[in-house]
């Protein structure tokens, strides 16, 4: 039996086209079996099939942090391991970029955000990962979930505020205990979000394996910056 297919508006670009099945957030982080209540919407192909290589790079930042939990040991050694395998170049990047960080350790300590320094065995182990990288899928999950909870398209004209957070924050807890839906049986997922309107301000939390957490604020962009900033490209 052909595939149905569906003609509508992407909740990612937000352009008319034939939409098809995509996993939110990527289904590559989560272990096996997979859950039963994984979320999925409708995107154009360039969107789904252009963000492969972000959904790969978002995997390792799910499966890293201080204090890795066992389910995120398994992430990494189950998955993480084999996709790094098979694509050379971006385990030389990473490489690279640990070599760097050391090599800035050294001149500068790098701190945790509580100012306590960083050993030299921590620095060693520090994977640091690209803000904009991971940032593009915090957005297209967050555009996505917008969509799935409401049916309408975020925006284009959206900025996001995008940060890592301590989820042993008090101002968390009741969000965090509080979730609108968990996804996986090591609770590979938890989303929760403030209100479902794009204005004035919206935050959203995303939580990872219970150990990385980011937050997600978003405020209307404003065109009027644009508009000056072509006058004065003008003027010039
Ligand atoms: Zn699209």
């Amino acid at each position: 039996m052909a595939k149905r297919k569906y003609h509508g508006q992407c909740p990612l670009c937000g352009r008319e086209a034939t939409l098809t099945r995509d996993h939110v957030p990527p289904d590559g982080i989560f272990l096996p079996p997979k859950p039963n209540n994984l979320i999925t919407v409708r995107t154009c192909r360039s969107c789904n099939e252009g963000s492969k290589l972000d959904d790969e790079y978002f995997r390792i930042c799910a499966a890293v942090s201080w204090s890795p939990s066992e389910a995120q040991w398994r992430l990494w050694n189950e998955k993480v391991m084999g996709s790094l395998q098979r694509s050379p170049k971006l385990n030389a990047m990473l490489v690279h970029m640990m070599d760097a960080v050391q090599e800035e350790h050294k001149r500068k300590p790098l701190r945790f955000s509580d100012g306590t320094e960083l050993t030299a065995e921590q620095a060693a182990l520090t994977l640091p990962l690209l803000k904009s990288r991971i940032d593009a899928t915090i957005e297209k999950i967050v555009r996505c979930l917008y969509y799935a909870e409401s049916g309408s398209v975020l925006s284009q004209d959206l900025s996001f505020d995008i940060s890592m957070e301590h989820a042993g924050e008090t101002r968390y807890q009741t969000c965090l205990a509080n979730p609108r839906l968990v996804v996986g049986t090591h609770r590979e997922f938890v989303y929760y979000f403030d209100r479902l309107s794009p204005a004035p301000e919206s935050s959203w939390l995303l939580w990872f394996y219970e150990r990385q957490l980011f937050r997600a604020t978003l405020t209307p962009s404003q065109p009027g910056l644009h508009i000056a900033a072509q006058s004065a490209t003008r003027a010039s």
